[in-house]
């Protein structure tokens, strides 16, 4: 019988009223067998309403009670096909309210019933106020068979997707512990459960589904969110084993010769990283490196050397970034660069004409383009490469891991490097990458302006319009971002909200704002995520030359771009990037020898957070100072961690990783309790 195999053996469908629909909907949720579904942790806990008169229930609109009375036979309205309303009244000797219940066409016949017996009934659930008056929305039915948990009890909630409600979820769990709880194995050995006050397995999976308090529940939940950390740090302690990559060396006079094609000379941080990166290729494992550092840090270039000691040892080199632009602009910094030095690079986006695209997919599926950059069009099914030996993932914090997976699916035992301008912390990296070795590159480049950061309040705003025409006067050239490209926008993703849709700088709105006004003179550019690519290439160039000394933008202009005589970021709306990003953003100032300038035209409120920004530069400072403020998911990308990352509290994400990571390093064997088959790439998130 089921009870016998071990809950991660069974399908959902090996429980009562799971059938082929709703299996397929808790896969949705990434909920495939009765382990997962044990695992499945709620996202938090609601106390059931208190026993009310009708009476009393009418008066406490918005709050969770529970009624008893007789129900008097429902009336059902269709609103469309799938939608419906039944409604019913439930009265007691107080008086009667209204219960309405949505889309659950199939509550009809069972409604009726209950009136027709004229059985008293139990109805628990919130008050709403309704144009009939308050009314119970949804309300879970009891009967004398079937009472519903006592008043007060604690109700798990779960995150629910299509073709999931609440009560079937909740049932399926409820089947799913009677069932196959105790048979739930414990990964952790005892002494570890103790040392740390940590909860079975099995008796955390009980405390989230039955949580007999909310500290129980709580425990349950750390238990359960360590489970989930853990198969991730499992994952990574074993990405380090085996494989037989391409051990590649290049010859000094090969690398001298690429270094002597340079306009400049390599910083002593670049010389370090690069010396780190190069004994990491030597190795027949393949690498897994993280490259973080400054903005304008010249990581690129590191990169570069290493897709050229790739080249020259005939191998490929897939470098994926985030955005068009940003491979356009790798592209045109490289191909000069290798060309000189015979070596070929290509580009592949998806704005590439048909007939260019498929003479560069030929040449890489034959292995004759040994360098290409791109975006995701990358790691469609049509490119193929013959010897991919090299992935460099740039601004890799804008990848999934599913995307870091296909690249390197590409290819077989790749090496990869892992580039991030978003500097990581320390003790991020070192928990959300394991064993992933992490080289730094914190000093920029010679010749750098100074850069001073300015929070501007909106009565300053006229000074600094007048200040960013001085600059534009002088030949220099200024970036305005604005956080969406459109008005619409915010209304489209219903985020309106506090800061409605008027509320939320547009670009093409400041684009057309800023052209008619005063610094219209200079020219000013448009650029974003709708403009085609080739028409966006267009206007950048047209920035670089000086035809266009302004340039309106989204964040799409967040990374890469290189322009050394930009000298003024502007950000309007700065209250909705993260400090982390606007760091990015300002970082695309201050490339060339002036002087620069980033202006965050602030609300009032969000003057104090962005103070950060001004006061320091160090992006590791800004990086920790942003961890604290919006938790780390954000920033780590945890969440992307698979089902149970849901799990994860932002407040006790750091030491549940930092725990998780300790467990794995002292009980290897950890490593084979956890499944395989996707677990060694989210060493790459
Ligand atoms: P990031 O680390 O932010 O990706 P990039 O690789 O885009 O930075 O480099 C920023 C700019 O610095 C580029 O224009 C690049 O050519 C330049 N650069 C890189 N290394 C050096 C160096 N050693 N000396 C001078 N300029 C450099
Ligand atoms: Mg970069």
């Amino acid at each position: 019988m089921a009870g016998d195999l071990a809950p991660a053996a069974l399908p959902l469908t090996s429980l009562p009223g799971i059938g082929p629909a709703r299996s397929a909907a808790f896969a949705r949720l990434g909920v495939e067998t009765v382990r997962d579904l044990l695992l499945f942790a709620p996202r938090r806990i609601e106390a059931s309403g208190e026993r009310r008169t009708v009476a009393e229930a009418r008066a406490a609109v918005g709050r969770e009670v529970a009624v008893a009375g007789r129900l008097a036979p429902p009336s059902f309205f269709r609103s469309g096909r799938r939608r419906s309303v039944l409604r019913a009244t439930i009265a007691d000797a107080s008086g009667g309210m209204g219960a309405l219940w949505f889309n659950q066409p199939w509550l009809r016949e069972v409604l009726r019933a209950h009136a027709a017996a004229g059985e008293p009934v139990e109805l628990a659930g919130r008050v709403v106020a309704t144009r009939a008056g308050p009314a119970l929305a949804t309300p879970r039915i009891g009967t004398r068979e079937r009472p519903l948990a006592p008043p007060g009890s604690l109700r798990p909630l779960y995150p629910l997707g299509a073709g999931l409600g609440q009560e079937l979820v909740r049932r399926a769990v409820g089947e799913a512990v009677a069932r196959h709880a105790a048979a739930l194995a414990d990964p952790l050995p005892a002494e570890e459960l103790a040392a740390h006050a940590l909860l079975p397995l099995a008796a955390a999976v009980r405390a989230v589904h039955l949580p007999a308090s909310p500290a129980d529940f709580a425990a349950g939940r750390r238990r359960l969110a360590l489970e989930s950390v853990l198969a991730l740090q499992a994952g990574l302690s074993r990405a380090g084993e085996g494989g037989t990559a391409r051990a590649i060396a290049l010859a000094p006079g090969r690398r001298a010769a690429l270094a002597a094609a340079l306009p400049f000379r390599l910083t002593a941080g670049q010389e370090r990283v690069l010396g780190e990166v190069f004994a990491d290729l030597a190795r027949s494992q393949p690498m897994r490196r993280l490259l973080h550092g400054e903005v304008g840090s010249g990581k690129t270039l590191v990169a570069a050397f290493a897709a050229f000691a790739v080249a020259a040892a005939g191998g490929q080199t897939a470098i994926l970034v985030p955005t068009e632009l940003l491979a356009e602009q790798h592209h045109l910094e490289l191909e000069p660069l290798f060309g000189r030095l015979g070596v070929a690079c290509g580009l592949h986006t998806a704005a590439q004409p048909a007939a260019a695209r498929r003479a560069l997919l030929a040449a890489l599926a034959d292995g004759t383009m040994p360098v290409v950059v791109g975006t995701h069009a990358l790691l469609g099914a049509g490119v193929c490469l013959r010897r991919l030996d090299l992935a460099v993932i740039d601004e890799q914090q804008r990848f999934g891991v599913a995307q870091k997976r296909a690249l390197l699916e590409k290819g077989r035992d790749v090496h990869v490097l892992l580039l991030s301008a978003t500097p990581i912390p320390r003790t991020l990296a070192l928990s959300l990458y394991g064993e992933i070795a992490t080289s730094l590159l914190a000093e920029l480049p010679p010749g750098r302006g100074e850069v001073t950061t300015r929070v501007v309040l909106p009565g300053e705003r006229a000074a600094a319009l007048s200040f960013v025409a001085e600059r534009l006067a002088a030949g220099e050239r200024a970036f305005w971002i604005c956080p969406r490209i459109a008005a619409a926008d915010a209304r489209e993703e219903g985020a309106a909200g506090e800061n409605g849709a008027e509320g939320c700088a547009a670009a093409e709105a400041a684009h057309a704002r800023l052209a008619a006004g005063p610094l219209g003179a200079f020219g000013v550019g448009l650029v974003h995520g709708r403009i085609p690519a080739v028409e966006r290439a267009a206007r950048l160039r047209a920035f670089r030359a000086g035809a266009a000394r302004l340039l309106v933008g989204t964040s799409v202009l967040e990374v890469g771009i290189d322009v050394p005589e930009a000298t003024v970021m502007v950000v309007e709306g700065p209250e909705r990037f993260g400090l982390a990003q606007l760091h990015q953003l300002r970082g695309r100032v201050g490339r060339g020898p002036r002087p620069a300038c980033c202006l965050l035209l602030a609300a009032r409120g969000d003057a104090e957070r962005l103070s950060v920004l001004a006061a320091t530069r160090d992006g590791f400072a800004i990086a920790e100072e942003d961890l604290r403020r919006r938790g780390m998911g954000e920033l780590g990308g945890l969440r992307q961690a698979g089902p149970g990352g849901e799990a994860l509290d932002p407040a006790t994400d750091i030491e549940l990783v930092l725990l998780a990571r300790r467990l794995v390093l002292r009980h290897p064997e950890l490593a084979r309790s956890y499944a395989p088959p996707t677990a060694t790439l989210p060493a790459l998130v």
